[in-house]
């Protein structure tokens, strides 16, 4: 997608700090974290949000849940605890239209809305 930002990322385009990779996800930093730990979490394929998966691209969430679990052991949460967070459309507050979810950890996240 050409005017995608995460495909841009994936494309090497702009450039981002790389928690995980392999041939079907991406892992990085967010550049504007909201916990110590914040790593977004994106298919390589392009799909907008939640509402464009279908039965043909669903097993990329199989691939997704496997990229959390590395990146929450490579960023060494794995035993302390994470948030994973999807935001879907624009009244839940997505701003990049290119799936992916946010893995935040290393402070104190009890407050919450569910
Ligand atoms: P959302 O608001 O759920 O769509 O999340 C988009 C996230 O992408 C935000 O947390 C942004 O800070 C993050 N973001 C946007 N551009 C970049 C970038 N170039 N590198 C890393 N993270 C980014
Ligand atoms: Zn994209």
């Amino acid at each position: 997608m050409k005017d995608c930002i995460f495909c841009k990322i994936i494309k090497g385009e702009i450039p981002t700090n790389k928690v995980y990779e392999n041939d079907r996800i991406l892992a990085f930093k967010d550049i504007q974290p909201q916990a110590p730990v914040h790593v977004v979490i994106i298919p390589k394929e392009h799909i907008p949000d939640v509402e464009h998966l279908n039965a043909e691209n669903a097993s990329i969430m199989a691939d997704i849940a496997l990229g959390v679990k590395e990146v929450a052991k490579l960023t060494g949460v794995n035993q302390t605890g994470y948030r994973l967070i999807n935001n879907c459309g624009k009244q839940a507050g997505q701003t990049v239209f290119h799936l992916h979810f946010h893995l935040l950890a290393g402070k104190d996240l009890s407050d919450r809305m569910v």
